[in-house]
């Protein structure tokens, strides 16, 4: 069904701030790209460790544990061919004494990380970065940074870049309220997304591509309750992942839209 071109012998890596921002913003669009034949390498700076836990954690288990263990559940099921951990940590939200953590990575020098994501993606031959856009798509501090290192490696490796937001627009005309952004945006005390027009990039899948999108999203158990993702609002609200292309097109737009999905998942 899709005519988009084959993608073997192409690599893109994508890099997010916390478990669970793959699948809720770009699930759609790392699995396509991986069906199309594209090495994804999936580069997460921390392990999300302010996240509380919806589920009882194990004896031993440490909520960055679980959090990294569900990531790699997300990223199997996304065709994520090489995971990578930064190993900083999640800053929390602002005001928050958690920001001042040495480790923390909204405190971290994003130069220096965005030099390690580099030789990352130049050893891997990345030719295609995907990362937050400047806003951090909505706000949160580890966002912002993670805008500020992908920004960074893409000028150290020239690599074509998308920047990722949300179209508010299109939020607020189908899915008012719907999206788990909403709630961390309204934490967060802050707008998130874009309009329609500052958008360069729109991407969707398949009825196939969305259930794999909701099977990643709801694999992050400790965060996301099924609730949260009502199967008859969920291609409104999740259905299409948005971008800023900054520079020339890399491999995101070597994906051709397929037929719009209509079905609801579940
Ligand atoms: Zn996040």
């Amino acid at each position: 069904m899709h005519s988009t071109s084959d993608l073997h012998g192409h690599t893109v890596l994508a890099l997010h701030a916390h478990p669970d921002d793959e699948a809720i913003f770009t699930g759609i669009t790392l699995r396509r790209l991986a069906d199309a034949g594209a090495r994804v390498v999936l580069v997460l700076a921390t392990a999300g460790e302010l996240g509380e836990s919806r589920v009882p954690l194990g004896p031993s288990e440490t909520i960055g544990r679980r959090r990294t263990a569900e990531l790699e559940r997300s990223a199997a099921l996304l065709g994520v061919s090489r995971l990578v951990l930064l190993g900083r940590r999640d800053s929390g939200l602002p005001g928050w004494t958690s920001g001042a953590h040495p480790r923390a990575l909204a405190g971290a020098d994003p130069h220096r990380l965005a030099r390690r994501v580099a030789r990352i993606a130049e050893a891997e031959g990345a030719e295609t970065l995907i990362y937050d856009d400047a806003q951090g798509i909505y706000g949160h501090p580890d966002h912002h940074t993670a805008h500020r290192v992908g920004h960074g490696a893409a000028e150290l490796t020239g690599a074509a870049s998308y920047q990722i937001t949300v179209d508010r627009e299109h939020l607020a005309a189908r899915a008012p309220g719907g999206h788990l952004v909403h709630g961390a945006a309204a934490a967060a005390e802050v707008h998130y997304g874009r309009p329609t027009e500052e958008i360069t990039l729109a991407v969707s899948g398949t009825a196939a591509d969305l259930a794999r999108k909701y099977a990643a999203i709801t694999a992050h158990a400790s965060q996301v309750a099924p609730e949260h993702l009502p199967p008859a609002a969920f291609e409104a609200a999740y259905g299409t992942e948005w971008y800023r292309r900054e520079g020339a097109p890399g491999l995101l737009d070597r994906l051709t839209q397929p037929e719009r999905v209509a079905q609801p998942v579940g």
